[in-house]
């Protein structure tokens, strides 16, 4: 029996022509289609700026130096992410904090975040950035995160990289109503491809031009941003930039794929139900989903009940992966790297992310799955936790 992976790309034949033309083209970078993938996410997601990346990673990274993130300031997020939502912060030289999570979503707790708040306003060690996670493609709780960044003063980051083609309270994600920069990643577990990729998107102009100069060396050309002009080879570096461009080569990718996000953000959402459906009698809780959100399915979660199931975490996953079923855990609590360990941080400080950790299971999902492979999931994880 062939081997279902958690997540996978889907790649037609009209990706593989975009990307061909591309390369018979003049531009492999610098060129058109890079532009053209920015106007494509920003109109999507309702933005009136987007800067491409060479990755998610690079996208969180420049988000952070456009707000001015530095030595001796604070960035929070949530401890149950991939590192990179962290490690942005230690690229920039500042230091990194979590905010615990709520069990039943895996999304960053907003009364937490509050509580947090209250006591680190006591001892003046306010964040300077906090990055919510969009866990699994659920939206976090923006409102209620934008109402604490006005009274507390800090900037906000969406890390949407699960995200692209959710919505919240009926705008989709990326729309930034309620936080300053929003990040999306086309790594190929992701709801769209470009291979690797990644964008930031804002409705605010300064963030957008600075994030536009990170991206590449902090070089500007542009006559109105000049201090002199030699002549129409000018440029000048005004930052310390990094070479984080996109190609064409994967904008090309990204821009054809990039008009299946509506029908695939669709077919996650009916692969959930069906989920749901075949779960409902075993002793597995599927995440909550919070109302007026509508999650764009990165990710299908279960909470195992350990009391209930006959074999340990480590057995069923070992288990279903030889039956060719490839679960996988999202995520290890960011706090129990061995690199954030050496900063400080212990096992036991966000006790709501690690007894999540113990009882997580992604089981496989994306949208070149059939009803049938579900089934045979089902039947699998039935026939192993009894
Ligand atoms: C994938 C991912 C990233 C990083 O994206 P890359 O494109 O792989 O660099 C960041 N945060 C989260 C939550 C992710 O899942």
């Amino acid at each position: 029996m062939s081997f279902i992976p958690y997540g996978r790309q889907l790649i037609s034949q009209d990706d593989i022509d975009a990307v061909a033309e591309v390369l018979r083209g003049d531009f492999l970078t610098q060129g058109p289609k890079v532009g053209e993938f920015e106007r494509g996410v920003s109109d999507a997601v309702g933005a009136s700026h987007a800067v491409a990346c060479n990755s998610g990673t690079s996208a969180l990274h420049i988000a952070c130096l456009a707000l001015g993130l530095g030595e001796g300031d604070y960035l929070w997020t949530s401890p149950n992410s991939f590192v990179a939502s962290a490690n942005c912060a230690r690229y920039c030289g500042a230091s990194v904090d979590f905010v615990d999570i709520d069990l039943h979503t895996g999304n960053m707790d907003v009364n937490r975040l509050q509580e947090k708040l209250i006591h680190a306003r006591q001892h003046g060690k306010l964040p300077k950035v906090v990055v919510p996670v969009h866990f699994a493609g659920q939206p976090c709780e923006m409102a209620e995160i934008g109402r604490l960044a006005q009274e507390y003063g800090f900037y906000v980051i969406e890390d949407a990289s699960h995200a692209l083609g959710a919505q919240y309270h009926g705008a989709p994600v990326g729309s930034s109503q309620y936080s300053d920069i929003t990040v999306f990643s086309f790594h190929p577990v992701k709801i769209i491809t470009s291979g690797e990729g990644g964008m930031a998107v804002t409705n605010n102009p300064v963030f957008a031009e600075k994030m536009r100069l990170f991206v590449s060396h902090g070089i500007t050309k542009d006559p109105e941003h000049l201090s002199q002009n030699d002549g129409p080879w000018y440029y000048e570096q005004q930052e310390l930039g990094f070479n984080y461009r996109m190609t064409d080569i994967h904008a090309a990718l990204g821009v054809s794929q990039l008009t299946r996000l509506g029908e695939w953000v669709a077919r996650r959402n009916q692969l959930a139900e069906h989920y749901h459906d075949l779960l409902q009698s075993l002793p597995v809780t599927p995440l909550e989903v919070i109302s007026q959100v509508i999650s764009s399915y990165h990710l299908y979660v279960i909470r195992l009940d350990l009391n209930e199931i006959k074999i340990g975490r480590r057995q069923l996953v070992e288990r279903l992966r030889g039956q060719g079923i490839g679960v996988q855990i999202h995520y290890i609590p960011i706090h129990t790297q061995p690199y954030y360990s050496k900063l400080g941080f212990s096992k036991g400080d966000f006790p709501v992310a690690e007894q999540y950790y113990q009882e997580a299971l992604s089981l496989p999902l994306f949208p070149a799955m059939s009803e049938e492979d579900l089934d045979r999931v089902a039947v699998a994880l039935k026939s192993s936790i009894n």
